[in-house]
């Protein structure tokens, strides 16, 4: 047994002792520290000799410092009120409540930091409305925003939370604001007030899998190149027998997913697949949609808390195979819970085939602390300023007289672009934990940056990606976009180019030697 150790043991039963000594001297009114110190130099001798019997009868294990890493997982409501909703605009009445809202995340500690990995149902958050969900989930978990990886699933029949916009359409002093800063303060403590309750309950991680399985006719890529090289546009849902006959186009098929086990138990489950959510919208309903029926349906056969991720879907949707029917929203639910719980049984020791595959086990025991690393990055996005994004353009559009949707818009992009001007960093953040690499980007990005991920970690890792954290920006694709003839993201896409700067990003903090740790 080294010194070190030895010294290590006995520091800790001095503080244990002091402790002890402490509350005893409260309860005789003398200066506690005065008589705990006292005694702590006259039983010095004495502790190391009994410490070092004790130590050689006591079990390794019994001496093992705190496991690499621990898990706690939360849930919160977030559910809006019926009636005047919240959202900035989007879903200004909500007339029903099909499903509640949730804010679903785990809490990782590791070499004394604590990370959180969260999954809204909620369309987005923008701009000083993420920061304020992601101050109070950093303040809740002990660590920094930085730190918190708050994605939002992006159904479309839940709220979008910018306070900033609000603030442009309707004043600062103006109801709108102040019930839209309000229910975001509301459900930000509720988001920390889980975050705190789960703290004590962390729970060793012994092993981590990750898995995945095919997902059969839910995803389809938005943007149809015609022969002529136009694009026609794929909605999320559609009876036109034309878009739903064109090939399903570029997507990723692969519903990924990460199990964390204590002792041969799975404690929690993240999955992972790229596509809008929605099998439909409009109607004031809110619900949590396909992913959050296929998500609670898991949980309830399985037992285990699941999370679920939007991946970089933003030129993707469930058009080909919605026809905005409840018959379509079940059959849908069905293949995507179906992939998930294939997913989910490789994970626990099930067969492997050509359409599920087990990428990663790691036996977390072993882990080193260099094994496990949270890096970040800056990723620059320029302010837009050509056609309907320049200053008189912007101007026109805010207009009263202006169409709700024109002014919306006009709204969300200045809040935004005044964001950006003043020096506002977005961060790309990549938990590594072993082979598995967990990738958390802001906005919609389109589905070649899942691609261009996995590419640049090679074979040998396990890449997740989740989209939607910060939506400020909405889209942004590969720079080609702005050349198409056709197609709806470059619309609301709120950034220049910036291929070179996502990709970037990418390499430095996926490519196989990794960069050295900032400063969070
Ligand atoms: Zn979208």
């Amino acid at each position: 047994m080294s010194l070190e150790l030895e010294d290590r043991i006995i520091a800790y039963r001095e503080r244990t002792e002091l402790a002890a000594h402490n509350s005893q001297s409260r309860t005789r009114g003398r200066p506690h520290w005065q008589s705990a110190q006292s005694r702590l130099h006259e039983d010095t001798m004495a502790h190391r000799i009994l410490l070092l019997i004790v130590m050689w009868l006591m079990p390794t294990a019994m001496m093992a410092e705190e496991p690499m890493l621990q898990l706690a997982t939360f849930r919160a409501d977030v559910t809006p009120p019926i009636g005047e909703g919240p959202c900035v605009g989007f879903m200004p009445k909500i007339a029903s409540i099909e499903h509640p809202l949730e804010l679903r995340g785990i809490v990782l500690r590791t070499n004394g930091e604590s990370f959180v990995l969260a999954a809204l149902d909620y369309q987005g958050l923008c701009n000083s409305s993420d920061d304020e969900f992601r101050q109070r989930m950093a303040e809740a978990a002990e660590t920094t925003p930085g730190r918190v990886a708050l994605q939002s699933l992006h159904q479309h029949t839940a709220p979008v939370l910018d306070a900033d916009a609000v603030r442009i359409l309707h004043g600062d002093d103006s109801e709108p604001l102040r019930q839209h800063l309000a229910f975001t303060k509301q459900m930000a403590e509720r988001a920390a007030a889980a975050i705190r309750e789960a703290l004590p309950k962390m729970k060793p991680i012994t092993r981590i899998i990750g898995s995945r399985a095919k997902v059969d006719r839910v995803a389809s890529n938005r943007r149809i190149v015609q022969p002529d090289g136009s694009l026609l546009v794929r909605g999320s849902g559609t009876r036109d027998p034309k878009l739903q006959e064109a090939p399903e186009g570029l997507i990723d098929s692969w519903m990924r997913t990460v199990t964390f086990f204590d002792a041969g138990q799975p404690i929690a489950q993240l999955h992972y697949y790229a596509t809008h959510p929605q099998s439909f919208y409009g109607d004031a309903r809110i619900s949590w949609d396909v992913p959050g029926l296929a998500r609670q349906r898991l949980e309830k056969d399985t037992g285990v808390f699941q999370i679920y991720f939007n991946g970089c879907g933003g030129n993707i949707g469930l058009g080909k195979y919605n026809d905005a029917t409840r018959a379509a929203r079940d059959q849908l639910t069905d293949r995507l819970f179906d992939a998930m719980r294939r997913s989910a049984r490789v994970a626990a020791g099930g067969a492997a085939s050509e359409i599920e595959k087990l990428d990663a086990t790691v036996d977390a025991r072993s882990l080193k602390p260099t094994d496990v690393a949270w890096d970040q990055a800056d990723l620059r996005f320029t302010v837009r300023d050509d056609g309907p994004f320049s200053a008189a353009a912007l101007r026109e559009q805010l207009q009263p007289d202006r169409p709700v949707s024109d002014r919306l818009k006009a709204a969300m992009f200045s809040a935004w672009a005044n964001r950006l001007n003043a020096g506002h960093r977005v961060i790309v953040s990549r938990m590594r934990i072993g082979p598995l690499q967990l990738v958390h980007l802001p906005g919609e990005p389109f589905v070649e940056y899942q691609l261009f991920a996995q590419q640049q970690a090679g074979e040998k890792s396990f890449v997740c990606v989740a989209g939607y954290g910060e939506c400020g920006v909405w889209y942004y694709g590969p720079d080609s976009i702005f050349r198409d003839r056709g197609g709806y993201e470059q619309t609301w896409s709120f950034t220049g180019p910036c291929q070179a700067s996502v990709e970037a990003v990418l390499e430095r903090l996926l490519s196989s030697n990794p960069p050295s740790r900032p400063k969070p």
